[in-house]
């Protein structure tokens, strides 16, 4: 049952589903879905507390036909919802009673991989791995590396600004893009962007990316690949407190160390890891933080020497290094394994996604115990602890009527709390349908007018994925009005046009 608010259904174009799935399939002769069975599987994405089958799926192979879609679909007036691999976990790819959804996962091609200028080209729908894996037999990796990287899409990717553990040193998703084509939401094909580091004019391509499906579709994508590192080395350190763990996170940065990964689990999260996958996890601490460090070996026995004192300087009760491949990829399988590990706690968890700096991470986790005993739910955290990114997992289960309303409450306090302490909504899982009415907590209204004066730019219309990001959607006319108080034409020493 969804009790989220959406924008209002047109029944009319409900009416015409047949018409509509029909004249798409004049430009996707072989990719249109349109049997009631069939749009099932399209019904949500990763946050599945939301579910609504499309309209119709449309399945385009080449920008051309992107083009001919939006076009067409604009010439209608209808919605349109892109979807890469539907594992958004805020809602994003959540499909609209009315709306065409359009997968992009059969525009999986690589297009040209150029080891000199260190770039690849790829199609929108190559998955996140898919490009490691083009590029890892010549000694490259694409560096941005989603805990979903097996499933996600590229064009996914851009528009959550995905990230993951290797983002601390090598940057998310907007640092790794260079340049896209797009189709925007009349069907025009543009290029924002290039192959090098700084292309001419504004910087469209920034304001893409994170962009959340609402400005455009993104049909073609210029990566930056990178040499894979010569050596990876992990040390495992568990802390009798929290706060001893977060403490230490803050030193080992402050000492001028950015390691290829700083990952921190609290004790469900260890516990659960570690009967899932017998990772070799002390079973006795709060915290366990995972640090790597890449790069040259002597450079790697240094930094890992300097951490190890550092951890007991802030009282480290476990601190193990690596002494292997196979023992560093242990460390991370539980960590890895968490998501899942947490899983077998309940029959369903709720996973936030919040940013809060770094030295607030022992409140914050505290705050949260006492909101976990208010709703009587279970949370366990699973922590981008180098980024200040929180994963907090609420334990529910969907079969006892309330649970997920408490669990939805419990998540928006535990964001209420990110942005009071001085963080943000959300850190890499995007704002989607999940966030999009505590937007306000965090923007007041001039804030969010002026996003959508962007949106505006983009797609006056406000077709593209409706009902996502903004709590309200203003007509975009609205929008440029002037409030003119009595008479009063505001700076009036201004020209006008
Ligand atoms: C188990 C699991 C672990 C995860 N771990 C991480 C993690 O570590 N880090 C992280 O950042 N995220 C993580 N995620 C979230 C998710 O995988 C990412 O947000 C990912 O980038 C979504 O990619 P997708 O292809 O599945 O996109 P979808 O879910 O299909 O769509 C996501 C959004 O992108 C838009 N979109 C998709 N393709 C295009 C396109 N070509 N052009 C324009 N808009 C488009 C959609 O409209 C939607 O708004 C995880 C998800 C799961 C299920």
């Amino acid at each position: 049952m969804m009790s989220l608010v959406m924008p209002p259904v047109r029944e009319d174009v409900i009416a015409r589903r047949l018409q509509i799935a029909e004249a798409l399939r004049r430009i996707v002769p072989d990719g249109v879905v349109c049997n009631e069975t069939e749009l099932k599987a399209y019904e949500s994405d990763g946050l599945t507390a939301y579910r609504q089958p499309p309209l119709v799926v449309v399945l385009p192979q080449t920008t051309e036909q992107v083009s001919q879609v939006m076009a067409w679909c604009h010439g209608e007036g209808l919605n349109v919802v892109p979807r890469g691999a539907g594992t958004s976990l805020s809602g994003g790819a959540l499909p609209l009673a009315d709306g065409v959804l359009l997968g992009l996962s059969r525009m999986n091609r690589i297009v040209e991989i150029d080891y000199l200028d260190r770039v690849a080209v790829v199609q929108p729908g190559v998955t996140n791995l898919g490009v490691t894996r083009a590029v890892e037999g010549e000694g490259f990796y694409y560096a941005p590396d989603p805990s979903s990287q097996i499933a996600c899409t590229i064009g996914g990717n851009i528009a959550e600004n995905s990230g993951g553990v290797h983002c601390l040193k090598y940057g998310l998703t907007t640092n790794n893009v260079l340049g896209v084509e797009m189709v925007l939401a009349d069907g025009e094909i543009v290029r924002l962007g290039g192959r090098g580091l700084d292309p001419a004019g504004l910087d469209l391509l920034g304001v893409v990316v994170g962009s959340e499906g609402l400005l455009g579709v993104v049909t073609e994508v210029t990566v930056r690949i990178l040499p894979t590192p010569e050596t990876a080395r992990a040390i495992l350190l568990g802390f009798p407190e929290t706060r001893r763990a977060g403490d230490c996170v803050a030193a080992i940065i402050a000492e001028g160390i950015i390691p290829a990964g700083m990952e921190m689990m609290d004790k469900p999260a260890t516990l659960a890891a570690e009967a899932f996958v017998h990772a070799g996890y002390p079973l006795d601490v709060e915290a366990l933080l995972i640090v790597e460090v890449d790069g040259p070996p002597i450079e790697c026995d240094i930094l890992l020497a300097r951490i190890a004192e550092i951890a007991a300087s802030h009282g480290a009760t476990t601190s193990r290094i690596s002494q292997d491949e196979e023992e560093r990829l242990r460390f991370w399988a539980g960590r890895k394994a968490a998501f899942p590990a947490v899983g077998r706690l309940a029959p369903d968890y709720y996973c936030m996604d919040g940013t809060i700096p770094r030295k607030r991470l022992s409140e914050v986790l505290d705050r949260m115990a006492g909101l976990s005993e208010h709703y009587g739910l279970g949370v366990a955290n699973v922590f981008h602890a180098g980024d200040g990114n929180l994963h907090p997992l609420i334990l529910y289960d969907a079969n006892q009527p309330g649970q997920l309303e408490k669990a939805e409450a419990f998540g928006a306090d535990i964001l209420r709390m990110c942005v009071e302490v001085g963080g943000v909504l959300t850190g890499e899982h995007g704002v989607g349908v999940e966030k999009r009415d505590l937007m306000p907590v965090m923007f007041d209204e001039v804030d969010l007018a002026h996003q959508q004066r962007i949106k505006c730019a983009f797609d006056p219309e406000l077709k593209l994925n409706p009902g996502k990001v903004f709590p309200q959607l203003h007509r975009c006319a609205e929008l440029g009005r002037m409030h003119i108080h009595h008479g009063a034409l505001p700076h009036p020493d201004l020209p006008r046009f």
